[in-house]
């Protein structure tokens, strides 16, 4: 099968560069169209990329290095490359002004590009569905009406949510999937500094410290996993009325890896932890189902150990795509704490985005 080829929208960055090494041997898709500001435009991605390659021991394949970047607000760019057979569909890695990002998504959707983003500029249109492959793959039925609304014929758009939110939303999924009311959670985060994107926050604010503030996160932390587990109703995608969430974000001297330290509450049927820890262990999704070539064989990985998940040691676990959860046990105040983990910039941005367009390739939506 010919591979179909992929554009990456903000390339350069920590989460563009994280895309080209997750999709470096990719069965399905190939990058050959990156594109970034316009400091990084008409550069080769080797010299764009030079010294600030972060992506950890992945690296892009051997074509992308010889790739003349281009600008990503110069649509016509892209629409070029469509012509030439190297740019199907794009990711959307971008960090610019969110509004800049709104409009610009919506151009590329307009002008037949299926957009996959890791952008929050999206989060909130009513009609873009905020995609965990194994929580609300359904939601891309709203594709078609979000087209309709806006007579988009080939193109659309569908994003991720915050990358911390992974690290609680799976488990938490897990158990009312299972068919237990979730009433009220409080989550405090420990979130790495590459979450900030590059260069991130300066070191003389993240060495021999923690900061107890993080722009906008505990909004996000709060409010995504409410649309994540709402319903397509009419022409909206409507939020699910509770759990509630209470999230303090914090940013830790940690490079990847955002831990999760959560209290929760049931409704009146409330599990054993054995019980817990079976629904989590056990727990398979529609990508698992599918066997998409980005799934983690086991979403939810159930550490034992007492001092377990840790980010240097849990984040890797299957790809990067597992959330690790540990330290399960009750709570004097709720009923039961637990500790979640997740890879920031994979599970949480592009092993996410690109399990998402897997996602949508086998229900039709990318060919
Ligand atoms: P980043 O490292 O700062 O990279 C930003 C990218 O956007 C670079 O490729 C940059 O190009 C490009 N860019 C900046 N200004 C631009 C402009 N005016 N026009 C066109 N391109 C421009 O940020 P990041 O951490 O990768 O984050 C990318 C997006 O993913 C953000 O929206 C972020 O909120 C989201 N996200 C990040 C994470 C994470 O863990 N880091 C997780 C989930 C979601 P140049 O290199 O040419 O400047």
């Amino acid at each position: 099968m010919a591979k179909i080829p992929v554009g990456v929208l903000g390339a350069t960055g920590m989460v563009g560069q994280q895309y080209l090494a997750l999709l470096a041997n990719h069965p399905w898709f190939e990058v050959r169209y990156a594109a970034a500001s316009p400091r990084s435009a008409g550069k080769t991605y080797r010299d764009a990329a030079a010294g600030r390659w972060n992506a950890g021991a992945g690296l892009p394949q051997d074509s992308v290095w010889d790739l003349v970047v281009k600008d990503a607000n110069d649509i016509s760019q892209a629409v070029k490359a469509r012509e030439e057979g190297t740019c199907a569909f794009v990711f959307s890695a971008l960090e610019m002004g969110k509004d800049e990002i709104r409009q610009l998504e919506e151009t590329y959707a307009a002008a037949g590009f299926p957009v996959i983003s890791n952008a929050s500029a999206h989060r909130w249109t009513a009609d873009v569905p905020m995609l965990i492959a194994e929580v609300n793959p359904g939601h891309t039925d709203i594709i078609p009406l979000q087209q309709k609304a806006r007579r988009w014929d080939r193109g659309f758009i569908v994003v991720k949510p915050n990358c911390s939110i992974q690290s609680y939303t799976t488990p938490v999924y897990a158990l009312i999937a299972a068919g237990y009311d979730v009433k009220r959670i409080i989550v405090s985060t420990l979130q790495a500094v590459s979450g900030a994107g590059y260069p991130g926050p300066a070191s003389l604010d993240m060495l021999d410290n923690v900061v107890p503030y993080i722009g906008g996160e505990e909004e996000k932390s709060e409010a995504e996993p409410l649309k994540i587990l709402g319903s397509i109703q009419g022409n909206a995608i409507v939020n699910a009325e509770r759990p509630a969430v209470s999230a303090h974000c914090n940013r830790v001297p940690v490079t990847d890896g955002h831990t999760a330290c959560v209290s929760l509450e049931f409704g009146a049927e409330k599990p054993s932890l054995d019980e817990v820890k079976r629904i989590w262990g056990d727990f398979r999704a529609l990508p698992q189902e599918l066997k998409l070539p980005m799934a983690p064989e086991r979403p939810i990985i159930v550490r034992e150990e007492e001092n377990r998940p840790q980010p240097r040691k849990d984040r890797d676990a299957d790809k990067g795509m597992a959330v690790s959860v540990g330290r399960v046990r009750p709570c004097k105040v709720f009923d039961l704490r637990f500790v979640g983990l997740s890879h920031n910039t994979i599970r949480g941005a592009a092993g996410g985005g690109i399990l998402n367009a897997e996602l949508l390739k086998h229900q039709g939506y990318i060919s």
